[in-house]
């Protein structure tokens, strides 16, 4: 049987600051499989792009620091691997896109040139062969008239083309695995559809496993298959997409969907979570949640929860539902 194609196990990351230790990321554990997608959903501060830098091999180490787990990609450990094997996964077997492509791009170099420098470097393709497929690559991802274009700088994009235009930088050498960390936040409400709609049709195609990581509930219920709740670095909540719209089975994760506006709510105020996420130098104990949660006893101040398995009010297990809340019988099934 093929290994799974990420598989994220009890991951520790931390960052050592004047002030103390950030505890960024605390015993975190996800897996993809190919064609499978991921989305990882907290507030900023979860701890959902730092496990994901962990993932690329990214994390400005110092300050920070892996401080336990394992990440195995296809069944290797890339913890193990030498400096130079981790560069060569990097890119070529999983890639990232960012939220801002004007900073990830650069700024001197036309678009075609950023793109066919790809195949040029890492698959030896001419220059002029390199061009056409960096035309193709623009033209797959949709940029209008883009054989005139290929010689157009970052900044003639609009933000929308930009972002189409990182997602053919991460395709261009076919990756296993693409993360896309907050991949349409810049973009207006119409245009992040379109690069989301977009991302899922190339994920289909290429058989890519992808990771998308938002704060944005609202952006996730078409795309992803399933859903790790991220809060103060630990998963709270793992779900089938469906399943966590329609149950949720932790406070959190309740209180997310309930800020998401709707349309037939028109003249209510706007649910929001109480409070602010916790400073990850101090965790609070017990549960990390329990200042901000509208359920909390005090067993939840006292005892941290384990991710339970989560079951069907008459006991059969739900595929895939944990929940880390010792209550979320109460939060699922009422
Ligand atoms: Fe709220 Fe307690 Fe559940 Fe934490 S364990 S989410 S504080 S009810």
């Amino acid at each position: 049987m093929a290994a799974t194609l990420l598989d994220v196990r009890d991951l520790y990351v931390e960052f050592r600051t004047r002030d103390g230790v950030v505890k960024a990321v605390n015993g975190v554990s996800y897996a993809v499989e190919a064609g499978e997608t991921l989305a990882v959903l907290g507030e900023s501060g979860s701890g959902k792009s730092v496990t994901a830098q962990a993932v690329m091999g990214i994390l400005d180490t110092p300050p920070g620091r892996i401080a336990n787990g394992r990440i195995l990609f296809q069944g290797e450990d890339l913890l193990t691997l030498p400096a130079e094997a981790r560069r060569r996964v990097r890119g070529a077997r999983m890639a990232m896109i960012f939220q801002d492509a004007l900073s990830s791009l650069n700024p001197v170099l036309s678009v075609g040139y950023q793109l066919a420098e790809m195949f040029h470097v890492h698959r030896g393709a001419s220059r002029k062969e390199a061009t056409a497929r960096a035309v193709e690559l623009m033209e797959r991802v949709r940029i209008p008239a883009a054989k005139a274009r290929v010689n157009d700088y970052p900044h003639q994009f609009s933000g929308g083309m930009r972002q189409r235009i990182m997602i053919a930088m991460a395709l261009a050498l076919e990756p296993d695995l693409i993360i896309a960390d907050e991949p349409t936040t810049a973009l207006d409400v119409t245009v992040q559809a379109q690069v989301m709609d977009l991302l899922a049709e190339l994920q289909r195609e290429y058989r890519m496993g992808l990771i998308l990581i938002t704060h944005d509930l609202g952006v996730v219920a078409d795309v992803a298959d399933k859903i790790a709740v991220m809060y103060a670095g630990r998963i709270v909540e793992t779900a089938p997409v469906h399943e966590l719209y329609k149950r949720p089975a932790h406070p959190y994760t309740r209180g997310l969907l309930d800020s998401i506006p709707r349309l037939d709510h028109k003249g209510h105020e706007l649910y929001a979570i109480k409070g602010l996420p916790p400073n990850l130098l101090r965790i609070p104990p017990g549960c990390p949640f329990h200042p901000r949660c509208p359920q909390a006893r005090d067993v939840c101040v006292r005892d941290e929860p384990p991710l339970y398995e989560v079951t069907e009010a008459d006991g059969t297990p739900v595929p895939g539902r944990t929940s880390g809340c010792h209550f979320w019988k109460e939060t699922m099934h009422g």
